[in-house]
């Protein structure tokens, strides 16, 4: 059952395919691929502590879902984080002891499971490799076999063909044979023997059998080429959400403020799905939202044992776009949760956009803008995208908690 079901999650995980090589190899990949993060020095430290308890949250859920690879990674990338890169954060003097602390005791759990992550991985891949090695045996093996037929199914049309030549030839000398005789009148009696079947009557069948014989050559088990892109998962959205959200939002529309949310919810057998909508206590301006208070954030989401995976936020007179403070405010989510969306609901425009920055190239560009405020960036390539990876379910329930200060 597990075995089936982390076989169809290969697709999601690219680094699943890295082919099959040797288990070291593989695992080497895996975790060099979790150890490429970069911290953004314009991201305050608190914020990167605050991401490492979704890691391990995220990590333990993934855990439960039997995906060791992406439970692996996130311990790997939660253990560079802490261990190496936030050191060398500008701000790091900064982060309230507790947070450290908290973090250092996480640390003492997360690395001997990496230990032990790293020691499973390495022999569940040479289980794979095993097995592949054994299918390409068995695949020479059925192509020699084949060969083997073809060669002799040439052999027996080669013959036959020479025994249809000789057929013919001994037709045309017995017809001229006759002609001549009739014509010489020396002949009065025709030879009434048939001609002799040079044709052995087996071949026919022989032939059709060894097409039938011919082995089938099954392709589907060859690796996938090496493939570094990141695969995205679906993330589910409660179609009610956006409802429920400009219901909520729509005293601070009318007087043309923003507003704006937090998307939480939970893993469930490889998909994200939104769960909550949580309000955080915040000031809107027509064009920008400011959060307060985000420990209540935490801390609800500490309870209710909630993954961040994106924000939503009104433009009360304009379209749905990400502005250039969307765009770094969004970088912060993306890069701690690849699938993290932004949704932008302009209800003058009755419009509703789904937004990720472009993996290859926007969510780089923004990590590595230090420009603050509204700021032109360049137009030659996208920097933002439609998130195509965003499922929208009508059944789907929502939980709209409303942390602001009335
Ligand atoms: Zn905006
Ligand atoms: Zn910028």
């Amino acid at each position: 059952m597990n075995k089936e079901r982390s076989e169809n999650k290969t697709a999601k995980h690219p680094w699943k395919d890295v082919g099959i090589s040797d288990p070291r190899t593989r695992l080497k990949s895996l975790s060099d691929h979790a150890s490429t993060v970069e911290l953004d020095p314009n991201t305050p430290p608190q914020r990167y502590y605050r991401s490492g308890v979704e890691m391990i949250r995220m990590a333990d859920m993934y855990m439960k879902d039997n995906d060791l690879e992406y439970a692996y990674f996130l311990y790997v990338r939660f253990i560079t984080i802490f261990v190496e890169k936030i050191r060398n954060h500008p701000q790091f003097h900064k982060v309230p002891l507790k947070d450290k602390e908290q973090n250092q005791q996480a640390l003492r759990k997360v690395i001997p499971k990496a230990e032990e992550l790293k020691k499973q991985l390495l022999e569940h891949y040479q289980i794979q490799l095993d097995k592949y090695m054994e299918n390409v045996k068995e695949r020479e093996r059925l192509e020699k076999e084949r060969l083997k037929q073809e060669e002799l199914e040439k052999l027996r049309e080669e013959e036959e063909r020479k025994n249809k030549l000789a057929a013919m030839a001994a037709v045309k000398a017995a017809k001229t044979a006759m002609t001549l005789a009739a014509e010489d009148g020396k002949l009065k009696k025709l030879p009434n023997a048939p001609l002799k079947p040079l044709i052995s009557p087996s071949s026919d069948i022989s032939g059709q059998t060894s097409k039938e014989m011919r082995p089938a050559i099954d392709r589907s088990t060859k690796p996938s080429l090496l493939c570094d892109n990141f695969t995205l998962r679906d993330i589910v959205l409660p179609t009610k959400l956006m409802h429920n959200f400009l219901m909520l939002a729509f005293t601070n529309t009318t007087h043309n403020k923003e507003t704006c949310g937090i998307l939480a919810g939970k893993l469930e057998r490889n998909k994200l799905v939104v769960t909550h909508l949580l309000i955080p206590e915040q000031t809107g301006s027509p064009d920008s939202c400011v959060t307060h208070n985000e420990e209540d954030i935490f801390d609800y989401q500490d309870q209710h044992n909630l993954i961040t995976l994106g924000w939503i936020h009104t433009h009360p007179t304009q379209t749905a776009f990400l502005s250039s403070v969307d765009l770094h405010t969004h970088c912060a989510y993306q890069l701690m949760m690849a699938e993290a969306i932004a949704i932008v609901c302009a209800p003058k425009y009755d419009e509703t956009g789904f937004f990720i920055l472009t993996p290859e190239y926007g969510l780089e560009f923004i990590a590595n803008c230090r420009e603050t405020g509204f700021h032109p960036h360049p137009s030659d390539l996208p920097l933002y995208t439609k998130a195509k990876h965003c499922k929208l379910d009508v059944t789907a329930i929502i939980e709209v908690v409303d942390l602001r200060r009335k």
